[in-house]
Order: C-alpha cells, then sequence, then structure tokens
C-alpha cells in the first residue's frame, strides 16, 4: 500500500564524531548521530539526506552506527534509523563553468560501498574531499557524466540563488550547458529557500522534472524547515528514485517551503548599504549609494530568464504549500517549543495536526493563533532581501 512520508534531502553534517570539522562554521553537535536524532524523534522526518557523505570521516560515522546497529541497510539502498526513519548518502559538490560561474548540485548513491567508490574517484579532482560542497573543478556536464556511473540520483541544488547555483550564475537554460541526454539523467530539480514552484514553472525546459524542497540545514535547529511528502510503498533509495521519477504510482505528492518571501535572497539588494530594492527597478546600480555590487534576488532572476510571465504547471505538478517553521512564529522560543513537543512528540505532528484548542492549552492563544494562520497559508509576510530572511507580520 501506498503511504506518505516526510522527507528531508539535503542537511549537512558539521563534524565527525572523531571532532573533526566538515563544515565550517557549524556547530559541535552537527554530526551525523545528532542529526538522525533530531530529524527523526524530533521533526518527525521520515527520509532524510546527509549531503557531506562523500567525506571519508562522514562515512565512517555512518559506517560505525551500522556496526552499532543503530542503522540497518535496505534492500533497496538506503539505511533504516530505529525502524522508522530512512537515510539516504549523498554529496553536495561545487563545479564551476567555462564562463567561471558555480553551481551545487546533490548525488545521492544507494549505500556506504558506492559512496567510498564515488569518493574515492572524485578525490582526484577535489583538494580536501573531507569537507562539505567542495569545488570539483570540472563543469556540470562532467559531473553529470561521473555521477551516471555510480547508480547516483543526480539533483542540481537550490537552482535560483545568486551565488552558486545553476540557473543563479551559470546559465539561462540547462539546455545552454547539458546535452538532451544528460538533461535526462538529472532525476529532480531542488527550488531552494527563496522559490517556489510557481516561480519555477515559469521555465520550459523544468516541467518534466519533479521539484524537491529540502532545508539545507546547517544547524539542527533548521532540519525540516522546508521538506516534501513522498508517496512510496516502502522506505528504501529504489522507492525514493521511483518517486522522483514518478513511476508506478510513486510520487512527491507535496512540497512543503517556505515562502519565497521569507527567503534571504528573495529581491535585489545593495552589498554596499544593504538597501533591498523591492520595486524591481535596480539594474546597474545602487539608487540609495550608487554602488555596483548588487546581489541578484531570486524573483528578480526567475523575472529575468523566465520562458512565461504566469507559471505553467505540468500535470504532475504537487501543490506548493507554504510552510512557516516554528522558528518564524513571533514568541516561540526554545520553552514553548519544548511544551510542544512533550505534548505532539514531533514538529510535523505540531504543524499540521495539532488542532486549535490543543495548541491553545500548552502554548496559549497567539501561538496557536499564528500556527493556525501559517498552516492555513494566510499569515502576513514581510519580504526578505540582503542576506535577511523575511518575517512574519503580527495577525
Ligand atoms: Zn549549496
Ligand atoms: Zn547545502
Amino acid at each position: 500500500m501506498i503511504k506518505q512520508y516526510f522527507a528531508d534531502l539535503h542537511i549537512h553534517v558539521g563534524m565527525s564524531e572523531s571532532g573533526k570539522w566538515i563544515k565550517i562554521p557549524t556547530s559541535r553537535r552537527l554530526t551525523v548521530r545528532e542529526i538522525l536524532k533530531e530529524a527523526a524523534n524530533r521533526k518527525g522526518m521520515n527520509i532524510v539526506g546527509i549531503v557531506d557523505a562523500l567525506s571519508p570521516l562522514v562515512l565512517a560515522d555512518i559506517k560505525r552506527l551500522t556496526e552499532e546497529g543503530l542503522l540497518t541497510a535496505v534492500n533497496g539502498g538506503g539505511y533504516i534509523y530505529k525502524e522508522k526513519t530512512l537515510l539516504i548518502l549523498g554529496a553536495e559538490i561545487e563545479t564551476r563553468e567555462p564562463g567561471g560561474g558555480l553551481a551545487h548540485t546533490l548525488v545521492f548513491v544507494p549505500d556506504i560501498q558506492t559512496m567510498a567508490a564515488f569518493s574515492a574517484y572524485m578525490s582526484q579532482f577535489i583538494r580536501n574531499i573531507s569537507l562539505s560542497s567542495q569545488n570539483a573543478h570540472m563543469p556540470l556536464q562532467q559531473l553529470v557524466n561521473i555521477a551516471s556511473n555510480f547508480d547516483a540520483l543526480i539533483i542540481p541544488a537550490h537552482v535560483f540563488t545568486p551565488h552558486k547555483s545553476v540557473y543563479g550564475v551559470c546559465c539561462e537554460r540547462l539546455a545552454h550547458i547539458l546535452s538532451d541526454k544528460e538533461m535526462g539523467q538529472l532525476a529532480a530539480i531542488e527550488l531552494g529557500l527563496s522559490a517556489d514552484s510557481d516561480m519555477a514553472d515559469r521555465i520550459g525546459e523544468l516541467a518534466g522534472y519533479t521539484f524537491i524542497t529540502n532545508s539545507d540545514a546547517h544547524s539542527l535547529d533548521k532540519i525540516a524547515r522546508e521538506y516534501n511528502i513522498f508517496a512510496l510503498y516502502e522506505l528504501s533509495f529504489k522507492e525514493v528514485a521511483w518517486a522522483l521519477s514518478r513511476t508506478a504510482g510513486r510520487e512527491v505528492k507535496g512540497n512543503y517551503g517556505l515562502n519565497p518571501r521569507l527567503g534571504k535572497y528573495h529581491r535585489t539588494f545593495c552589498t554596499g548599504c544593504g538597501f533591498i530594492d523591492t520595486g524591481g527597478l535596480m539594474e546597474h546600480c545602487c539608487p540609495e549609494c550608487n554602488s555596483n555590487s548588487l546581489v541578484k534576488g531570486v524573483f528578480d532572476r526567475v523575472n529575468e530568464i523566465a520562458d512565461y510571465p504566469e507559471p505553467h504547471h505540468p500535470l504532475h505538478r504537487p501543490h506548493y504549500f507554504y510552510q512557516i517553521p516554528l522558528e518564524f512564529i513571533p514568541g516561540l522560543g526554545k520553552k514553548i517549543k519544548d511544551k510542544l513537543l512533550d505534548e505532539f512528540e514531533t514538529e510535523m505532528n505540531i504543524v499540521h495536526y495539532a488542532s486549535h484548542t490543543e495548541l491553545t492549552k500548552v502554548a496559549g492563544t497567539k501561538i496557536a493563533d499564528f500556527i493556525m494562520s501559517a498552516r492555513a497559508g494566510t499569515a502576513a509576510i514581510a519580504a526578505g532581501g540582503g542576506g535577511t530572511y523575511g518575517r512574519l507580520l503580527k495577525i
């Protein structure tokens, strides 16, 4: 029987259990073990993708967890944590186009052995294979061809962000940097925090792809700030792959993402004075300080390269739900969050299922009102930009 699973496929490891940094700056608590604990027990995620498994240090930690019996290999690929959450092994890799544009891509493989082989192969191109999201000194095209030899799911990451992404800085069309065959080898497209499917479906070449929405968490509390609902028969890497290719009834049923207006790169901003251009007027220089060091907002970039003025959703496209993580709810600090978790077990239960009455009992009317309006998609939002997140306005 098809069941629904919550999935966040882009989570970073900060440190190995041997105490070596994988990604700086992150928290010392951000080990594979702690990520699994937080994602499975508190967030309520059923599928978790860890994207620093190219690092032999991370891979060694994952191997140790299997030896301890905390993780068990699944037949169709991936590892089950405590009989409830599937871990899939991924790598976030940076590529460079001949024009200099950098992009991040997620590469997922079925098991430790395959990731070890992929990592060993990539280590001839990557200077420090132990660190997160390293540059592979090759264009995306080459990475796609290499990863395809490793049974990999290849997914361009946060595709519109202004610093490191395919549409942000590498190209206006994937077809300009990949052949038809290589485009067919991409398993999905990750939208990123400042974009939604309305924005992405203004680009015609994306119609055939499944979109995914992930947290790109660099800390435990950010896990599941974006996530997906996958419809699968059971938890395995193979089922996840089928959902992305929409095979045999498996599919991504829903995308849960930040309202793009809450993203920190929504609108173009000036790095000179911090001016955020909410009118979309700024082209070459800042009207406030005349500086020309502008960072193009995702919204403005999509407008610039779109095929259509309005989204053209293909039939298979699921609904994109604007999700407001608990951390954005004014007045919801650590104490109240812990109380809510004591009562409802996971954030998914708080965000999706707890009733207004139940929430009020634990957290008071004001916070209950916010959670309900966030769930209904009616919360008012001030747009983000300039590297600062947008925020919720009072109801
Ligand atoms: Zn990235
Ligand atoms: Zn990342």
